[in-house]
């Protein structure tokens, strides 16, 4: 099994290579390169994080890895090349730029792929593999481990093009949480690294209640000095769509002025609760308080019942 996993994470290697490759020598990699350059990044960047490209052949990935019947089936089991029901092999990434996704420790354990100009769901993901679990991973973690120093603060973000976004205007300690929300798991490897954390999801509904989901599975985490904080979008941007609209001080500027969770706890809680009425109070009361007894630290704790005592006492 150990054996395995290695050549998998071999496999995983050589495709990344490959895909890197086709992005500089595939006779349709011209469209490739002129949308990366397009969405504003470097080859040193492009190159940073490995991107490469998956042409629109179906058998690039096929004919180049799968020698024999064994090779065949472990791309099979990597999700790297798909079976029809009639048995017939092809590539699973087709005309998209390739995100290559590492683990911890470097090894590439999975890929995000966008599509360019064709038709399609925007971003495929690897699924679910032996190598590969959504929940574990964190986008740019790694490439934020290669650097000397532990980041005074990490950027939590939804997507691939907001971590290499923002690392190509020079904030390079931002990792994104795969499209899924951001989980317990990945929150708890964040606060190994840093004691910091921003979330800063898209200016949309999705990217809010992604906000909220990440407040809740963080509750358990918050130890005395840990700092979670949150920073919310304009309507329609994203890290990535600000960050070149602004610049990096501007956007710098904004995380430093991001809320508490525990301003943005009680924000959120009373965008839907009116705690002018004795309803809305036991409400308040009734949603709030079996999160704050989740809270880890008991100054955090105290601080939030406090807070809650305060607008419960509020007549009008
Ligand atoms: P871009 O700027 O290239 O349009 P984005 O990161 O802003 O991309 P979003 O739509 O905000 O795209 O999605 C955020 C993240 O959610 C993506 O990076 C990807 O990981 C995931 N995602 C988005 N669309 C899909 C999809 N159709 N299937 C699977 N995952 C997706
Ligand atoms: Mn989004
Ligand atoms: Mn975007
Ligand atoms: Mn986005």
């Amino acid at each position: 099994r150990q054996q395995q996993l290695r050549d998998d994470a071999e496999l995983m290697a050589q495709c990344t290579k490959y895909f890197q490759h086709q992005l500089k020598h595939h006779s349709d990699s011209a469209k490739a390169i002129n949308y990366l350059k397009q969405r504003g990044l470097s080859g040193e960047t492009v190159k940073r994080f490995q991107i490469g490209y998956a042409s629109s052949d179906w058998d690039g990935i096929l004919k180049t890895f799968a020698k024999n019947d064994q090779q065949r089936q472990q791309l099979v089991d990597l999700k790297l090349v798909n079976r029809n029901d009639n048995g017939r092999h092809y590539d699973f990434f087709r005309d998209r730029i390739m995100f290559p996704i590492h683990d911890r420790r470097g090894r590439v354990v999975g890929f995000g792929g966008r599509v360019i100009d064709s038709d399609g769901p925007k971003y495929l993901n690897s699924p679910e593999t032996r190598l590969f679990h959504k929940g574990h991973e964190l986008y740019g973690f790694w490439q934020l481990q290669q650097k000397r120093q532990k980041p005074a603060q990490v950027v939590i973000v939804e997507g691939y093009m907001d971590v290499v976004g923002l690392a190509q205007a020079g904030i390079d300690y931002s990792v994104a949480s795969l499209g899924t929300a951001t989980t317990t798991e990945q929150l708890q490897r964040l606060f190994r690294t840093t004691s910091k954390v921003v979330c800063c999801y898209d200016g949309d509904r999705a990217g809010r209640d992604a906000a909220w989901r990440a407040l809740e599975n963080a509750l358990p985490l918050l130890k005395d000095g840990v700092d979670m904080r949150f920073l919310f979008l304009p309507d329609g941007q994203d890290p990535d769509s600000l960050v070149r609209e602004q610049g990096a001080k501007e956007f710098e500027k904004k995380l430093g002025e991001s809320v508490s969770f525990i301003d943005y706890f009680f924000e959120h809680l009373l965008a839907d609760i009116d705690p002018s009425s004795e309803t809305g109070r036991s409400q308040l009361l009734s949603q709030a308080k079996p999160k704050i007894e989740k809270v880890a630290s008991d100054f955090y704790r105290e601080a939030l019942m406090e807070k809650l005592a305060e607008w419960l006492r509020r007549e009008k």
